[in-house]
């Protein structure tokens, strides 16, 4: 492991890449754009870099029915995908994009209006 420093806030956090394994910020939706001269962001920057871009996202693209491959991250992420309330685990709007329509569950951040809740 590489420790590296943010190029935000200057804390220093683990790169998880070695060994042909890739780093923990592999598992983040790719939805934020490299730019230019940034270095590696701590995981506490980037999930508020990421959770931007999302809203960003969603902003322009209400209700979406197929959220780009490359943007949907599998492994589910705190505050990305979930958060977690009372011991409860709440689910984010970007969650909901991912699956592409209403569950019909009555989810507090469904982006599509609870269309299939009876
Ligand atoms: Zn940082």
């Amino acid at each position: 492991m590489t420790t590296k420093k943010c190029s935000l806030c200057g804390a220093v956090f683990l790169c998880g890449s070695h060994h042909q394994q890739p780093c923990w910020c592999t598992n983040y939706p790719a939805i934020m754009p490299i730019t230019d001269g940034q270095d590696c962001r701590c995981p506490a920057c980037l999930t508020v870099g990421v959770q931007e871009k999302i809203n960003d996202y969603i902003q322009k693209n209400p209700m979406p029915t197929a959220v780009p491959e490359q943007y949907r991250n599998t492994k589910l992420i705190e505050h990305i995908d979930y958060y977690i309330e009372n011991g409860n685990w709440v689910f984010t709007a970007w969650f909901h994009c991912k699956r592409g329509s209403c569950c019909g569950n009555a989810c507090r951040h469904c982006p599509y209006g609870h269309e299939n809740v009876r």
